[in-house]
């Protein structure tokens, strides 16, 4: 396949990155870019804050610290997910319990997570997959009925679109964005937590700078890091964010050529477009077979992989490992759940074809040829 490489970087970052090396301040504590960025953010989700960060897995840190779990507490979460969404439960020493998910799209199940929120529960952590909205209405729903916390983890969903047009990001307490290099849009690396919440907005702020309140001297409030942006990859990412609507649409406008090519193709169910984001696209082959059709499109020079995962993260070796030197508190005994239909969707079922934002319809006609001659195949 003629390669169509997704990145819209060009003049406009070039500039970016030029006026902060000029300005002599790369710095976000003094410089005035990645404050600019959170304003550009605020406006653009429709939310009261949003704080900058050093990376997607930081956003998530940070939206975990929000939520402010005892050691041993429980957080609920998806086993189809980057690694950066566990990781934070693991920093701050709560407990991840991984809930089944949908066959159709591989979010997570809110009947599920229900059967598993228990005295410890603190939070639930929902992951918008390759872009499809997650059920965050009803995941709200039980997690204020419970007193908990939803994140909403969009490093895949900038722009998605929940049922009624709200973005995903803005049903759950903390929604968190990513600006890694394969993202929608990039700085190389990045993240972002949004929230209407002024007390949970505080602690994510506090943290990402370690503990340090600017306002009041040099003087530690509470316990943090540094997970700061740099005015460099904040310059970038306004430049990369005015693109955010056109990247969406002609993501869009590909993945709707290609789902009506694939119109009524057997032994395949296709992704739900509403309120899609394209971060890939994803096909779920029921009769097991997404191993072979990756193959043939592989072989046909289409970037397509069966799986996602090596494995879901609720089989990850990491859960073997050593995690905290030679304590596994508070992972003694820890067994992660089994989740079937995860597990399903990985080994046998789920494919994944990379998208962007510079494929044609040449590209979507051959990638839908290609999937039909699989199909034709005697
Ligand atoms: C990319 C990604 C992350 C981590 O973001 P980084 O910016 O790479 O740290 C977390 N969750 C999901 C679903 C992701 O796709």
């Amino acid at each position: 396949m003629a390669e169509a490489d997704g990145r819209t970087l060009g003049d406009e970052e070039v500039a970016a990155a030029e006026r902060v090396i000029r300005s002599g301040m790369l710095n976000s504590v003094w410089g005035t870019e990645a404050r600019a960025l959170e304003r550009e953010l605020t406006e653009m989700y429709g939310v009261r804050h949003a704080i900058t960060c050093s990376s997607g897995t930081a956003a998530l840190h940070l939206s975990v610290v929000a939520a402010a779990p005892d050691p041993g507490d429980e957080i609920i979460t998806t086993p189809i997910t980057d690694f950066g969404t566990v990781a934070p439960i693991l920093a701050q020493n709560a407990i991840p319990v991984f809930a089944d998910v949908d066959p159709s799209d591989g979010n997570l199940d809110p009947a599920a997570v229900a059967a598993l929120i228990g005295p410890r529960t603190r939070a639930i952590m929902a992951v918008h997959l390759f872009g499809a909205p997650a059920r965050v209405r009803e995941l709200r729903e039980l997690a204020d009925e419970h007193g908990l916390t939803l994140i909403e983890d969009c490093a895949q969903a900038w722009l998605t679109e929940l049922p009624g047009g709200a973005l995903a990001g803005t049903a759950g307490q903390v929604g968190c964005l990513s600006l890694q290099q394969w993202k929608h849009i990039t700085c190389g690396d990045g993240g972002v937590a949004i929230t209407d919440d002024d007390e949970l907005a505080r602690r994510m702020r506090l943290f990402s700078d370690k503990g340090w309140d600017r306002a009041a001297g040099r003087s530690h409030a509470a316990f943090g890091l540094n997970y700061r942006m740099t005015e460099l990859q904040a310059a970038v990412a306004r430049a990369q964010l005015a693109k955010l609507p056109g990247v969406l649409a002609a993501r869009r406008g590909t993945a709707a050529l290609l789902l009506d090519a694939l119109k009524g193709l057997p032994g395949v169910r296709l992704p739900r477009p509403g309120g899609h984001a394209w971060w890939l696209f994803p096909v779920v082959c029921p009769d097991g077979d997404a191993a072979e059709l990756a193959a043939h499109l592989a072989a046909a020079g289409i970037p397509a992989r069966a799986g996602y995962l090596g494995e879901p993260l609720n089989r990850a070796p990491v859960w073997e490992a050593d995690i905290y030197g030679r304590s596994r508190y508070p992972l003694d005994g820890y067994e992660p759940n089994p989740c079937p239909q995860a597990e399903r969707m990985v080994d046998r079922t789920l494919l994944v074809i990379d998208w962007n934002e510079n494929y044609t319809s040449a590209h979507v006609e051959l990638i839908a040829q290609e999937m039909m001659k699989f199909r034709a195949r005697p």
